[in-house]
Formats: C-alpha cells, structure tokens, sequence
C-alpha cells in the first residue's frame, strides 16, 4: 500500500543550502519510495535560546511502501551520513535535522515516533514549506495548515 509521506528538512550548517540538497538527493534514493515534491527553500531565524546561525528549512513529498518506523530509520540514517562533520578535534553536533511530519492521515504514538510532529503547528518554517507542496494540507483532525499558519507571527522567515 502506498502511504503520502511529508518530511520536514533543517539545517544551519554554514552551507545549509547543499546540506539540504544532498538530503533531498538521498530522500529520493529511500527504497520503495518515489520523491513527488520538493518546496521551496526559506530561511529562518533560529529559536531558543542562545545565539544560532539562521536555519534553512524546506519539506517534501514522498510516496513509499514503507511503514512509518521503517521510514524514519531511512531518515535517521541520512541524519547520521551527513549530519555530521568530522572536526579537527572531534564531532561537532548534529546539523541536519529531517521529521517526519505527516503519514497519510495517521496519528501515531510510538516511543521513536509522534505524528503528526508535536509542535509544527507552531512553526511558520514547517507550516509554510508544506504548504508549497500541497496548499489544502490539513491535519488529521481536520485542521487546514492555511489556518494554522495564518494564525502566527509572519516574522522570522523568508523565501530563499
Ligand atoms: P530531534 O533531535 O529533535 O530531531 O529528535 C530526534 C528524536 O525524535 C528521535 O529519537 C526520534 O525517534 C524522535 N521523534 C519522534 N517523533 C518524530 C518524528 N515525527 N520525526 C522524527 N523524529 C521523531
């Protein structure tokens, strides 16, 4: 069975651009798997505390026959092939950051996995991405994201 799977990426690596790209390349290798559609790129600037280097954001389509637990393993590898970089002393933190947001219409618990992605309906950078991909994307419980989105600040993001 074919489930629509929507994947939220993020970095703030110092070239945050072709560490998204690449991820986008190894999305479209998953097994079982076909790249529909890719948003465009925003740039973000990073919440929390302390100061960060701005992230770049985006998110895509994937149709897969994959369970969802098998999915996110195919993410968490590519996390862990390019989501790190070998420093002159040692590694330095992880910098990309792949979730899966949305799979089907499916509201799933699990210890690895919350989806729909607990707090995306909090973030601009996730809402406005997905929303390039499909503009009538709704939430499980019926939500649509316009709506979400249009209930946030506007501020701290911009089309790259
Ligand atoms: P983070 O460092 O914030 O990317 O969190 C990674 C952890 O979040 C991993 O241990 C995942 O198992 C867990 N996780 C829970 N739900 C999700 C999701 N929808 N997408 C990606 N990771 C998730």
């Amino acid at each position: 069975m074919t489930h629509m799977a929507y994947i939220g990426l993020g970095s703030n690596l110092e070239s945050p651009v072709q560490q998204l790209q690449q991820a986008v390349d190894r999305i479209a290798s998953i097994p079982q798997s076909r790249l529909v559609a890719v948003s465009s790129y925003y740039g973000s600037t990073a919440v929390g505390p302390g100061e960060q280097p701005d992230y770049v954001n985006a998110a895509v389509l994937l149709e897969t026959e994959l369970d969802a637990h098998t999915l996110l393993d195919q993410l968490q590898s590519i996390e862990q092939l390019q989501g790190r970089m070998r420093g002159p002393v040692q590694w330095v933190p992880r910098t990309l950051d792949l979730d899966l947001l949305l799979y089907d219409h499916e509201q799933i618990q699990s210890e690895r996995l919350s989806v729909p992605h607990p707090r995306m309906t909090e973030r601009n950078f996730v809402l406005q991405p997905l929303l390039d991909l499909n503009p009538e994307l709704c939430m499980p419980d019926g939500r649509s994201l316009s709506s979400l989105l249009n209930q946030l600040p506007q501020n701290g993001l911009w089309k790259l």
